[in-house]
């Protein structure tokens, strides 16, 4: 199904919330994510939220104050009433359009519903989050052709790109447990590294910690196991994307990642924005997806005219580094790099449609990885493997500072937004993680 714009896209409207209307936030009257939140520091169950300029709607007061009267039934009350939004993702796409055309109509300037929406408000600066959905599943793609061929170099100088990738979306299954919500802190892992030229591996804190740039795929409602979903209703069981850090041990990986891929190197540690930006609010920002002609093309149940017609997302990812020094003389995060998932060699359609393809289940808050996102120049890689060419090249920093992997202290902030003439520029907000210091030995 192509994506349909409809009133709750226009870039005209106004939002009784001030803060919606600058310009320039990432959470204008348009946008409307989910997420799951609490006064910051209080004991209060989490509940369900939606982002509006510096705010957050609290779907919970919203709905007793009555703006939800004509969606409420037993399933979509048990939903709104949830401390995660699996109930709300398991809910027909319908419903997902419905819901947001109504909060689009009562957050609107004029909407007659502000005076009882008014108090139903919280500030972002006063709020803590939760993961949005509680995560079955994880599965980690490897979409960018850039960054497959870049690593692979590293990894295999004499055979970069292995003949399968061109033809199937790769992918393996990642660890649902260690995933976090944005301001995760974790500790350096330790783990079995083979040194270069050494004949035995030592065991002991990685030595090159890495992030990686993801979008993380949230699946709404799934599929019974032994059913496939065909690629024409693959987005009607995505219910929206938010920012993904798969945080990587390189040394560990190098080591462990074959024959079965990787393991250790990857599930200490991967973090998400709170905030889902949904395919609907997503529609505006969709582009034509193209495959070079020189290329192999997809498979028949991985083709569709529609994804020809607007199969890719154009939304730009940013990462940023802010180093402990940065930190404590009160300097802000510095750019490693800027790129667009519109790079990407798959499209999120292809992912859901082949993970299902053999009959596999993919269940409503299953989260997909689409892998770094690298574009073509090697500025816009979204790693530092690549940025420092596998850690030969330093990264040199504003403040006299080096790095080509990760120091203990780092955060790391990743950043995403669209923006198009005449449609408004919505944002996903950001994703922070900090690596603490290995445990003692
Ligand atoms: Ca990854």
């Amino acid at each position: 199904m192509k994506p349909q714009l409809n009133e709750t896209h226009d870039a005209a409207l106004r939002s009784w919330v001030s803060s919606a209307n600058t310009g320039n936030t990432d959470f204008p009257l348009q946008n409307l994510p989910y997420g799951v939140f609490r006064r910051r520091g209080s004991e209060q169950p989490f509940r369900l939220g939606v982002a509006i300029g510096e705010q957050i709607l609290d779907l919970v007061a919203a709905r007793v104050a009555g703006i939800f009267s004509a969606l409420e039934n037993q399933a979509f009350d048990r939903a709104i009433l949830s401390d995660s939004l699996n109930g709300l993702m398991n809910l027909p796409p319908a419903v997902w359009s419905s819901l947001r055309l109504t909060l689009s109509r009562a957050l609107r300037d004029g909407a007659t519903q502000q005076a009882a929406l008014a108090s139903c408000l919280l500030a972002q600066l006063d709020a803590e989050y939760t993961l949005p959905a509680q995560i079955g599943d994880y599965t980690d793609f490897y979409t960018s052709l850039h960054h497959a061929t870049a690593v692979g170099k590293l990894f295999r100088p004499d055979n970069p790109l292995l003949p399968n990738y061109k033809w199937v979306p790769i992918g393996y299954h990642g660890r649902a447990s260690s995933i976090a919500v944005s301001g995760q802190e974790f500790r350096r892992p330790l783990g079995q590294t083979m040194p270069p030229g050494a004949s035995a591996p030592v065991f002991g804190p990685a030595k090159r910690m890495d992030y990686e740039m993801e979008i993380g795929i949230f699946i709404g409602n799934g599929n019974a196991l032994g059913e496939a979903i065909a690629i024409n209703d693959a987005e009607q069981h995505v219910f929206g994307l938010c920012l993904l850090n798969d945080w990587s041990a390189r040394d560990m990986q190098a080591w462990e990642y074959q024959p079965l891929g990787p393991f250790l190197a990857k599930n200490f540690a991967s973090t998400i924005s709170p905030w889902v930006v949904t395919l609907d609010a997503l529609a505006p920002y969709r582009k034509a997806w193209s495959r070079d002609t020189a290329d192999p093309q997809p498979l028949p149940y991985l083709e569709s005219n529609d994804l020809r017609d607007s199969g890719a997302f154009d939304i730009e990812l940013e990462v940023l580094l802010q180093t402990e020094k940065m930190r404590s003389e009160g300097m802000p995060p510095q750019r490693l790099s800027l790129s667009n998932f519109s790079h990407s060699y798959w499209t999120v359609a292809q992912l859901v449609t082949h993970h299902t393809v053999n009959g596999c289940n993919l269940r409503a808050g299953d989260l997909l990885g689409s892998g770094t996102q690298s574009g073509p120049l090697p500025e816009e890689a979204g790693s530092l493997l690549e940025l420092t060419e596998g850690g030969k090249k330093p990264i040199n920093l504003a403040n006299g500072e080096q790095r080509v992997f990760i120091a203990d202290g780092d955060r790391i902030i990743m950043r995403g937004w669209a923006q198009k003439a005449g449609s408004a520029r919505i944002g996903f907000g950001e994703v922070s993680g900090t690596l603490l210091p290995a445990r003692a030995l």
